[in-house]
């Protein structure tokens, strides 16, 4: 009986082994193919930017826009950037689209000062094979020459992971940025490990609390807890800090209380397409705060 019960267990292994091989091939081919895609989606013309308001908490007023990339892909629709950015940065297709995305950003938001609305500040992610790319501090030099626009009005968005890891080269890469006069960001933070003794080396403007902090406003108070560390650290730093992926009412409360200076999320507004954003550019003031 043990001898039959050992060699159900072995071929039950070698199934599940198979099954799951199966599996990973499946998962290695989908990926292959979304990059083929993604390789062309840029002569396509199948990617766009989308822009998502960051307000003052208490004026209410729009202190800059996030630009987030969408992929409309022929084949397979749309398809998340938590999907395909990871697979444009092991492909290191990540370096021509983020060029195109900067390139873009640019010339979008001198659009919309030259259509007369008051200047925004945009903010544009980078993700580690770009803020590691030997030309990339040119390559952004380049693109707001080119353009013309005022370096005040370009933020650049890096993670605090990406920031900590390799913290000294990080920190020569970040001050040749700041010398250019663009701002600085550290996104998703709380959610790596920060030596706080490099962080007051940063060169950075702006702190975003990552939006698994502020979802746990109202139902955790470990999470509560990390929201107000994290804001009282960004002004002992006199940094500005941002609360991420807020969408209620209550966790409004919550961080205004907390003297939070911006915030973005669902709650103000979704990313969106120029067009529907410059509805928000043509309000002056919104009438939650
Ligand atoms: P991120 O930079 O942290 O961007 C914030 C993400 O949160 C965006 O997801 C945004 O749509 C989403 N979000 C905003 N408000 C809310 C909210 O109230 N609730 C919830 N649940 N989510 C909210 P998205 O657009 O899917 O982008 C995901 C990530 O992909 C970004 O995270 C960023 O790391 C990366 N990404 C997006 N565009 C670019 C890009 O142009 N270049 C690079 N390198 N990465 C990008
Ligand atoms: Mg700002
Ligand atoms: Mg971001
Ligand atoms: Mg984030």
């Amino acid at each position: 009986q043990a001898d039959t019960a050992m060699y159900y267990a072995k071929e039950l292994g070698r199934n599940n082994y198979q099954f799951f091989t199966r599996k990973l091939d499946d998962k290695i081919q989908e990926k292959l193919a979304l990059g083929n895609h993604l390789r062309r989606a840029l002569e396509r013309e199948e990617l766009s930017l989308h822009y998502q308001p960051q307000v003052d908490i208490r004026t209410g007023r729009i202190k800059g826009l996030e630009v987030l990339l969408r992929w409309n892909s022929s084949i397979q629709g749309s398809v998340s950037p938590a999907v395909f950015i990871p697979i444009a940065e092991e492909t290191g297709l990540i370096v021509p689209i983020g060029a195109w995305v900067l390139r873009c950003a640019c010339d979008q938001n001198l659009k919309w000062q030259e259509m007369g609305y008051p200047p925004q500040s945009i903010s544009v992610n980078i993700s580690a094979r770009q803020f590691r790319e030997p030309m990339f501090i040119e390559s952004i030099a380049e693109v707001l020459k080119e353009t013309g626009l005022d370096p005040q009005w370009l933020e650049i968005e890096i993670t605090e992971s990406i920031a900590m890891e390799n913290v000294e080269s990080s920190i020569k890469q970040l001050k040749r940025l700041k010398e250019l006069g663009v701002t600085i960001a550290i996104d998703d933070f709380g959610t790596g490990y920060s030596s706080l003794n490099y962080l007051r080396k940063l060169p950075i403007d702006t702190l975003k609390i990552d939006q698994s902090f502020v979802q746990d406003i109202g139902r955790d108070e470990n999470g509560e807890a990390i929201v107000i560390a994290i804001i009282q650290l960004a002004h002992n730093l006199h940094l500005t800090v941002i609360a991420e992926g807020v969408e209620t009412e209550g966790q409004l409360d919550f961080l205004k209380y907390k003297n939070c200076d911006e915030i973005q999320g669902y709650f103000y507004s979704k990313p969106r397409p120029p067009v529907e954003i410059e509805q928000y550019l043509k309000r002056e003031k919104v009438s939650f705060a």
